[in-house]
């Protein structure tokens, strides 16, 4: 259709689950429409991300290929009696590129991917989010190799101990249904976030999500690729990459494009406003507006660093 966004052309095709499955979740079939809206709001996108997009280091990406080799070849666990990683639970300072490489291994491995966010399940109705997740699960057990991911997980499954009734309820059906596809291979469940204590503690019981790797803020020799690749536009030039990291300690991935990315703007609005062609961008205008936003806020996460870049 003309006016599909590129999102919704790639779109990947989902295999509604079985017959039987569909019995046992909507009974009477009455809730048809319900699981077109579910599997409709659950991004099942098929992400264009590479590892060439993202900043990371070699052991955690070494890590996580092999999940993923796991995942779609299961005779290699087979063969040496390994078992499929069920859970893997990415925590680490926001921006740092969790949900990215996610995304960057699905697209490598051909995965379905599930990308979840607490608006997507929560429901006041009474039973809608045992439906909503059941549904979920389903959907990713008839379309294996998947993945799940449920984005700031310590929202969805928070510590059940400080939590009121409805939230406890959501951690209960994450982990029945956890525990519900033990023998099931081809789904693995990505939970992410920067508050790892404020997750329930059921979660982290081996065979749930049992590989739970931290991704940092990134150091020197990480912020000089981040630097590169969003750099890679066409007005950047001669740009020296191992003095921006050295002159970027403390910022996130998401906040290094944040710098790169205001600086364009604000080349690209005069250029606009003075109706000419935007002038060249070279390092000296990145470090400018870095030193600018570290005068304001100071360098580093644990105050809270929050850029702003105008
Ligand atoms: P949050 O914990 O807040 O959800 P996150 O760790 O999941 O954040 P992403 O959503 O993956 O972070 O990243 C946000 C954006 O920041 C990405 O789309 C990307 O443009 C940029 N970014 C973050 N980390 C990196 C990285 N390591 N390399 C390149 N770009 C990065």
């Amino acid at each position: 259709m003309e006016y599909m966004s590129d999102e919704l052309k790639r779109r990947r095709r989902l295999i509604d689950p079985p017959d039987v499955e569909k019995e046992k979740i909507y009974g009477d079939g009455g809730r048809s429409g319900y699981w077109e809206r579910i599997k409709n709001t659950v991004v099942t996108e098929i992400p264009n991300t590479t590892f060439g997009d993202i900043g990371c280091s070699t052991q955690v990406k070494r890590e996580l290929i092999f999940i993923f080799q796991c995942l779609v070849n299961p005779f290699l666990l087979k063969k040496y009696g390994l078992k499929q990683t069920r859970g893997i639970l990415l925590h680490g300072p926001s921006g740092t590129g969790k949900t990215l490489l996610i995304k960057a291994l699905a697209n490598m491995f051909n995965v379905t991917l599930f990308l979840v966010s607490l608006a997507d399940i929560a429901s006041k109705w009474q039973g809608e989010q045992e439906l909503t997740m059941n549904i979920l699960f389903s959907y990713a057990k008839a379309n294996i190799p998947s993945v799940i991911i449920f984005d700031e997980i310590d929202v969805i499954c928070p510590d059940r101990r400080k939590t009121q009734d409805a939230e406890q309820k959501i951690v209960s059906i994450v982990l029945q249904n956890m525990d519900g596809f033990k023998n099931l291979d081809g789904v693995i469940v990505v939970g992410t976030t920067n508050l790892l204590q404020n997750i329930d503690i059921a979660l982290l019981r081996p065979g749930r999500f049992d590989k739970i790797i931290e991704i940092p803020l990134p150091d020197q020799e990480t912020r000089e690729k981040i630097f590169e690749i969003h750099c890679r536009n066409k007005l950047y030039k001669e740009i020296d990459y191992r003095l921006l990291a050295e002159k970027s300690e403390g910022l996130s991935g998401a906040d290094i494009e944040g710098v790169v990315q205001s600086v364009l703007q604000s080349n690209i609005r005069t250029a606009v406003y003075e109706n000419r062609e935007p002038d060249n961008l070279y390092t000296e205008d990145i470090i400018k507006a870095l030193l600018k936003c570290t005068q304001r806020t100071g360098n580093t996460h644990e105050n809270h660093f929050r850029l702003s870049y105008t």
